[in-house]
This record gives C-alpha cells, sequence and structure tokens, in this order.
C-alpha cells in the first residue's frame, strides 16, 4: 500500500510524557499541582463543529493532505471530539511573573497538547488546542476562546511567519457550534459570542515559566528533568557525545535562549510588532512568538504605543520597551534556572552580554531597513535616531514610510518636494503638514542619499533588498478586525483573503493593494483596532 498523508497515517512519539512525571490525579477539577510537569485532561466535545480555515504550510508541515484537512474527520479531531491514535491529551504546569509580579501557578488554563506528531522530516510538533474546555490549571476561567481573538490568534501565526518572524504555527480554525460568555470591555455587560478552537503547532511550548514554577516550589529534581528534556529535545547540537548536560551545556543553553530571544524581539521590532502581554508564561524557551492575544501592530511610528488596554496606565509592554523586557524575563528565567548551574558570575556575564548581541543585530537591522550594506556606527546611529525623532513628529506609517523608502533615489539632483514625493502617502495627514517638517525630512533624506552613494549599491539593487526586509503588508489591526466582522456574519471570505495575502507579505500583489493602506478614519478609535482587552 502506498503512502499517503492521512490522519490515521499520523505517527506520534510524545516524549514529553515521558520525560516528566504526570499529576497522578485525573479528575478534572481546579487545583495546585505539584511533583508534576503536566496532567492528563481530555477536550470537552462540542455539540457541531465546522472548519473554518486552515494553514496549507502547517498541514504540509506535519504531513496532512490538503484533501485530508476538508474530512469530516479532521474537523473532529481538531475540535477535540475525537482523539487518532497516539494522542494522549495533556494540560502543561507553569508559571510566571506578569507584569512584573510573581504570579504562582498558572499552566494551560485552556490549551490542550493532543501529542507530539512526528512529521515527513522526522522531527517533532506539538499539536495543541487553543479553546477546547477546562483543565485543572483553568483557575476561575471556563477554558474557552471566542471566535473574534482565534482568528486573530490564527492569521497573525501564519502572517509572522511568512513575515520571518519566529513563532508558534496555526494548523486550523473551528467554530464549536457552542456559544460563551465575555465581558468585552471588562463593564460587566457580557454578552454570548461564537465559540472557536485553534491548533496550533510548535516543536515545543514550554515557557520560562514552566522553569519558573519548579524553581518556585523548590523542586530541584524536575527543573532538571524539565532543562535535560529541552536540551535533549530541542537544543541536542549543544550536547556532548556522552548525551548528558552539565554545568557548561546548561550555560550554553541559557545563552543560546538569550540569542534567540534577542533575535525574535529584532524582528519585532523590525516590523513593528506588539506583543502587548511579554509575561514570562507568554515567553517560548525556543524563542518563538507565542500567544496572541491583545497583541497590536504599529501604525503610526510611536515607541510609547500598546494596544493591551489592560496595561493602559503602566505601558510596560510598549513597543520601544520590548527588548529591555525581554532581558527582565531572561533574568527571571536565569534566577530560575541558577539551581541547576550554581554560579551567579557566569549567567551575569551571559545576561549581560544580551544587551550587546542584542545592539549587533539591531543594527544590522537597521542597516537591511534603510538597504545599507553594513552600519556604520559613526554616521548611522545618528541617522537612525534623526530618521526615529521626525517619524514621531507627525503622525506617519511605519510599514508604507519604510516601504516607499526605497523609491529615493541616489541621485541628488531632485528639489526637495520631488525628492520626498514618495513619502508623502505615508502621512496621516498629508494636507496639513507644518513647511519646517517637509523641510527637516527633505533634509534627512539628503544625509540618507550621502549615506546610499558612499554606499555603492544601485537603486535598483538597493530596493529590491530593502523590499525583502520591508514588509508591504502587515495585519494591521483593522484588517483583522474586518476578518471578525465578516465572520460573526458567517462570511470567512475575508480570513481566507487575508491569510493568502499574508502568504507573501514582501510581494506587490497589486491585486491586494487596499491592503497595504493607511488605517481608515474608522478605525482609530474602535475597540479591536486601536486597542483591545485580553478578554477573549
Ligand atoms: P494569557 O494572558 O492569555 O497568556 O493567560 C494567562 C493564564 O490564564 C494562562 O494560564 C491561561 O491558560 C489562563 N487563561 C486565559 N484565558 C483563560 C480561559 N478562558 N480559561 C481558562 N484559563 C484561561
Ligand atoms: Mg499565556
Amino acid at each position: 500500500m502506498s503512502h499517503s498523508n492521512t490522519l490515521n497515517n499520523l505517527k506520534f512519539n510524545n516524549r514529553y510524557l515521558q520525560a516528566l512525571p504526570a499529576d497522578p490525579e485525573t479528575d478534572n477539577h481546579r487545583r495546585q499541582v505539584l511533583d508534576a510537569g503536566y496532567s492528563f485532561v481530555n477536550p470537552t466535545p462540542v455539540s457541531n463543529p465546522s472548519l473554518v480555515a486552515v494553514s496549507p504550510e502547517v498541514a504540509e508541515l506535519i504531513g496532512l493532505d490538503l484533501t485530508e484537512c476538508e474530512s469530516a474527520e479532521f474537523t473532529q479531531v481538531f475540535a477535540g471530539n475525537k482523539l487518532l491514535e497516539g494522542m494522549q491529551p495533556y494540560a502543561l504546569c507553569y508559571g510566571g511573573h506578569q507584569f512584573g509580579n510573581w504570579a504562582g501557578q498558572l499552566g494551560d488554563g485552556r490549551a490542550i497538547n493532543l501529542g507530539e506528531v512526528i512529521t515527513p522530516q522526522g522531527t517533532q510538533q506539538t499539536l495543541q488546542l487553543k479553546g477546547a474546555g477546562p483543565t485543572p490549571y483553568s483557575r476561575m476561567a471556563d477554558g474557552l476562546a471566542v471566535l473574534r481573538s482565534s482568528v486573530r490568534e490564527f492569521l497573525c501565526s501564519e502572517a509572522m511567519h511568512h513575515l520571518g518572524v519566529p513563532t508558534t504555527r496555526a494548523l486550523s480554525l473551528i467554530l464549536t457550534g457552542e456559544e460563551v460568555r465575555r465581558d468585552m470591555f471588562y463593564d460587566g455587560r457580557p454578552a454570548m459570542e461564537p465559540g472557536a478552537i485553534v491548533c496550533r503547532v510548535s516543536p515545543s511550548f514550554t515557557r520560562f515559566g514552566s522553569f519558573e514554577i519548579f524553581a518556585s516550589r523548590g523542586d530541584t529534581v524536575n527543573l532538571k528533568k524539565l532543562a535535560d528534556h529541552t536540551i535533549q529535545s530541542n537544543f541536542s547540537h549543544l550536547l556532548s557525545s556522552n548525551k548528558t548536560p552539565d554545568k557548561d551545556t546548561y550555560l550554553a543553553w541559557f545563552s543560546e535562549v538569550c540569542d534567540r530571544t534577542a533575535e525574535m524581539i529584532v524582528h519585532w521590532m523590525r516590523v513593528g510588532f506588539v506583543h502587548g502581554v511579554m509575561n514570562t508564561d507568554n515567553m517560548s524557551i525556543l524563542g518563538e512568538t507565542i500567544d496572541y492575544g491583545p497583541y497590536g501592530w504599529l501604525e503610526d511610528y510611536n515607541p510609547g504605543w500598546t494596544p493591551n488596554t489592560t496595561d493602559k496606565q503602566e505601558r510596560r509592554y510598549r513597543y520601544g520597551d520590548q527588548p529591555k523586557i525581554a532581558h527582565w524575563n531572561l533574568f527571571q528565567l536565569a534566577n530560575a534556572i541558577y539551581p541547576l548551574i550554581k554560579d551567579e558570575d557566569a549567567l551575569h556575564e551571559i545576561l549581560d552580554d544580551y544587551g550587546l548581541r542584542y545592539q549587533q543585530r539591531w543594527q544590522t537591522m537597521r542597516a537591511e531597513k534603510l538597504g545599507l550594506n553594513t552600519f556604520e556606527p559613526d554616521t548611522d546611529t545618528a541617522l537612525n535616531h534623526d530618521l526615529h525623532t521626525l517619524l514621531q513628529q507627525t503622525e506617519t506609517d511605519m510599514t508604507l514610510f519604510y516601504r516607499h523608502l526605497a523609491g529615493i533615489p541616489a541621485d541628488d539632483m531632485l528639489d526637495d518636494d520631488a525628492l520626498i514625493a514618495p513619502l508623502i502617502p505615508a502621512f496621516y495627514t498629508p494636507d496639513t503638514l507644518p513647511d519646517n517638517h517637509l523641510a527637516n525630512l527633505a533634509m534627512w533624506c539628503r544625509q540618507y542619499q550621502q549615506r546610499i552613494q558612499q554606499d555603492g549599491t544601485d537603486d535598483a539593487t538597493r530596493r529590491t533588498r530593502m523590499h525583502a526586509v520591508n514588509p508591504k503588508y502587515v495585519l494591521r489591526n483593522y484588517m483583522a478586525q474586518l476578518a471578525i466582522d465578516a465572520a460573526d456574519e458567517g462570511d470567512y471570505g475575508v480570513i481566507h483573503e487575508l491569510l493568502d495575502v499574508l502568504r507573501h507579505p514582501y510581494d506587490e500583489q497589486s491585486e491586494h493593494a487596499k491592503y497595504a493602506a493607511k488605517r481608515p478614519d474608522w478605525a482609530r478609535s474602535r475597540a479591536g483596532c486601536s486597542m483591545l482587552s485580553c478578554s477573549s
């Protein structure tokens, strides 16, 4: 019989379940779970599931034909109604620092892992349902998710991947056919919303908080088991021939986690992504973007912006502070794994290095965004600083600005008006810009021209290079809302259209130009488009 990529051919190897002890209690009630890495728990069956969308690339990644994804069985499995052979559903135990404070046990309150599938490439990917019912970690909440937040998670995971940003993936988006009560504005006026389930996919859903929970309980035995398992399954290149991690392995691993985290944040800064809830339980040990909640995309360039209404006062997780917060989170991880290493100086050295490594990566990213071969600190520190000052002086769309910057020629024969003409579409109020702002922008462009002349790349090559790092299409907050509004009316066309456009974010795709436009006025103050609550 020839091998086909069907559901029944999926093979599972649930390594995590072997590596850590299970919670001996199997009854599904809320509790503190000690001395265990997870609790077995089944998804809650739903009455009338229907498939809304599938990511073809993720289906292929795990070894499923697209036709198989259209089967009734696929919907049953990824709605949590049916288990495939080899699936052993479980929820992870983890803790975390939320908004700067230790929050104790959190855990998968509405995520249920189905198992680790062996991909056609021989790697392993964990399949996880989000919104499939309560678990022992659900605390006061219901374990469910609504359509609007699930649309946002599904689309953004895939958009980020295609932008080249490390992220968990999303296989499917399914309506449960059931309603969920949510107080979206936290104003005491709850309403019923359609329930939905996203199947997320990643080599590991272990978070910084997974280590913190063991450390906080003085459980060094399980702390070591988790660290060893993580290294053996996701960082095996760090192991010497004897396969047993030692102090040097742990340090090399922590250093790589710092590196990957720095890399992820530099990508966020490049594309204008604001996570919104950078608590340590939302930091992946793999350096992937995880847990898409009240995230947002910068429209006008404003380092102080966060979309999360829960963080409105302090704005702890604002765009411009993400690199600093990542460092704070890495410090918490260092504290948690200290018992395995017992060398404060060595950990401090790696943490101190984060700043330097972040800066180097940031400089490379800045050079790429400006189309330069290298970052020359003597000129480019000021060039970038001046640009960031200018971008904040009047509402300027970050994505459009960089995309159009590629249209500035190296040749300095143009007068001011002609020179800055390509950039005008990036302004939100182009008709009322003060003259001195335009003059300052022209002055900056002349410095930029000098720099690109010195750099020596021809205009066409520079343009191609810039277009490969400055996306034309990102999942602007209002775009996700358009998809949600249509879905609420039973029309999933916009979800499919956006999934398709965002698959090629650097391509011109002129037929989709309407999605490369500034935020429309109606979206300026509408909930979901400018500010989001954590209600999901
Ligand atoms: P988040 O801020 O979404 O990362 O969630 C923080 C914690 O709350 C995690 O432990 C989640 O599993 C849990 N949580 C969030 N929403 C729900 C829900 N509707 N039901 C149960 N647990 C939830
Ligand atoms: Mg979370």
